[in-house]
């Protein structure tokens, strides 16, 4: 789905800004009614073995995950993340702890995990980086465990740190991540996600 849609009829070919979610005109990339669904969705969970805090399941929000794959996704996750990180009011940890959002670095103009990020009650560090990219997307646990992600990190040490992705589905990022850190003394202590595959 895309935000451009063609309208049908008399104005055939003519493109005009639509909702991710409804295809109805919007300019932000979604409607105020779907918003309002979203934030109504959003409902904070708790995967004990991965000690990660998640909102939705991954297919509930699908369009909103791939938006990070269009050129103005930026728009649409600039709405979602205060609405829903808003559900956490302060830092629901009993000591401070730092945001680490995974690979923050601007691809197709923005970096999905750095809105995501801005929108938590955390001070953040940007410092958490992949070597390479690699697409993780549709791929089985084999090809995941042959490609384990690699990082560099050039954010403070001797830290207690929240992880901060858009979607997990393994847990295998989060994992591989945490580990690297622990070379930084930076303590992993919780990860939070938008959705959970
Ligand atoms: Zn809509």
């Amino acid at each position: 789905m895309g935000f451009f849609k063609v309208l049908k009829g008399e104005k055939e070919g003519h493109l005009y800004p639509s909702c991710l979610l409804c295809g109805n005109m919007s300019f932000g990339g979604i409607c105020r009614r779907c918003l309002r669904g979203v934030e109504e969705l959003a409902e904070p969970q708790i995967d004990k073995k991965l000690n990660l805090l998640y909102f939705f399941q991954y297919k509930d929000i699908e369009p909103i995950i791939k938006a990070k794959y269009h050129p103005f996704g930026n728009r649409v996750l600039e709405k979602i993340a205060p609405v829903v990180f808003g559900k956490i009011a302060k830092n629901p940890f009993p000591f401070p702890v730092v945001g680490i959002p995974i690979d923050p670095v601007p691809y197709r103009g923005f970096s999905h995990t750095a809105i995501l990020a801005r929108h938590l009650p955390f001070p953040l560090t940007y410092g958490l980086k992949a070597k390479e990219r690699v697409q993780y997307s549709g791929k089985d646990m084999e090809f995941r465990l042959k490609n384990l992600r690699k990082f560099t990190y050039s954010g403070p040490r001797g830290i207690r740190g929240v992880l901060i992705d858009d979607l997990v589905t393994t847990g295998l990022t989060l994992k591989v991540a945490s580990q690297f850190l622990e070379k930084f003394q930076v303590e992993i202590v919780g990860s939070i996600a938008l959705a959970r595959g």
